[in-house]
């Protein structure tokens, strides 16, 4: 159920509405918007007192049932859109925020060139994995520790904040200590007590779309995030299993218009991984931005032949300026900048 406040009232009225909503035990989540306040009480109606009786309050304005089955993610809650804030950066506003790096950091040497190459060309993330989920265990499964140690390093040297994956609740606390923002990757979409462990942590969430989820399976999983108080959620496409088998996945489009109409919270889209290949990741890039996504997550790797992941899907350094040069005048057709 919304509770939606009057006009006006006081910081210490919307507290103890929240009370009344926690003492007929449910849970209550503020949203402030432009023009009005309102609370959200989240949890199960059956065997609770009836929230609408708080319509009976001088400072309750109306008491609405929300329909979607995602509560705080949804836009019925929340009609403004979400602005993630990272650092200086800023995503679901007017940038369309170019996210790069390694699919996976190898070296100090690696991602320290890829940093410097993706920053001079308008890049405000850097991205790269130090924890890799991998299809085969005999694959290359990141280097760990070390790797959270590069990043710091190329953070340290750029300024760039940094994305990085978390993959096992044991490495919550080495991971934080690094990333600006978590990434639960595609396939740990699903693992609900990672999401509610990253719904208590204190930095934004990067979340990406299951291989075999419906667009309301990743809303259902950001709400286990924004549920438990984190609501620094960017959501992220990046392809889809179908039947298909000349793309690596099959980016769903659709997706980008669906998911902002039936959420507030940004979204952004993985060109790479759905491309398998170098070649399609501009027009996918193109597609994602002209759909209205808030930002885009590329690899990018000095010399992919030598890659130990992903070598055929990653973009060289050397033509990541032409490939931002595109995007960049995509999204000012758009009414957007790259920064
Ligand atoms: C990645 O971004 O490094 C990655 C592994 O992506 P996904 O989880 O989408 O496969
Ligand atoms: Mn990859």
């Amino acid at each position: 159920m919304i509770i939606v406040l009057k006009s006006g009232i006081s910081d210490a009225d919307v507290q103890d509405v929240c009370q009344r909503i926690t003492e007929m035990g449910y849970g209550p989540h503020v949203i402030r918007g432009e023009f009005k306040t309102i609370v959200a009480a989240v949890g199960e109606e059956r065997g609770r007192p009836d929230l609408r009786l708080l319509e009976a309050l001088e400072t309750v304005e109306s008491v609405m049932p929300v329909q979607q089955p995602f509560k705080l993610a949804s836009r019925e809650v929340r009609r403004e859109s979400s602005e993630v804030r990272i650092n200086g950066v800023t995503v679901g506003a007017r940038d369309v925020v170019v996210m790069a790096g390694p699919c996976s950091v190898e070296s100090e040497a690696q991602v320290l060139e890829v940093a410097d190459a993706v920053k001079a060309s308008g890049a405000k993330i850097l991205r790269g994995g130090a924890y890799k989920p991998r299809t085969s265990p005999y694959a290359f499964q990141g280097l760990g520790e070390v790797a959270l140690e590069y990043l710091k390093e190329a953070r340290d040297e750029t300024g760039l904040p940094l994305v990085t994956e978390l993959m096992d609740p044991r490495h919550v606390e080495a991971v934080l200590d690094v990333a600006d923002v978590i990434q639960i990757g595609a396939r740990n979409m699903s693992n609900f007590s990672l999401l509610s462990e990253v719904g208590r942590a204190p930095k934004p969430v990067l979340l990406k779309r299951g291989l075999s989820s419906s667009v309301e399976d990743l809303l259902m999983a950001a709400e286990y995030i924004v549920k438990e108080g984190n609501s620094q959620v960017i959501l992220c496409e990046r392809g889809i299993k179908t039947f298909e088998t000349s793309t690596r996945f099959t980016l769903d489009i659709s997706a980008i218009p669906v998911l902002k109409m039936e959420t507030h919270l940004p979204v952004i889209v993985d060109p790479s991984h759905p491309a398998g290949r170098r070649d399609l990741v501009l027009p996918l890039a193109r597609a994602a931005v002209a759909a209205g996504a808030d930002g885009i997550i590329v690899e990018v790797h000095p010399r992919p032949e030598e890659a130990l992941c992903d070598a055929a899907q990653q973009i060289p350094t050397a033509d990541f300026p032409a490939f931002a040069a595109e995007i960049r005048a995509l999204a000012s057709l758009m009414g957007r900048t790259i920064g």
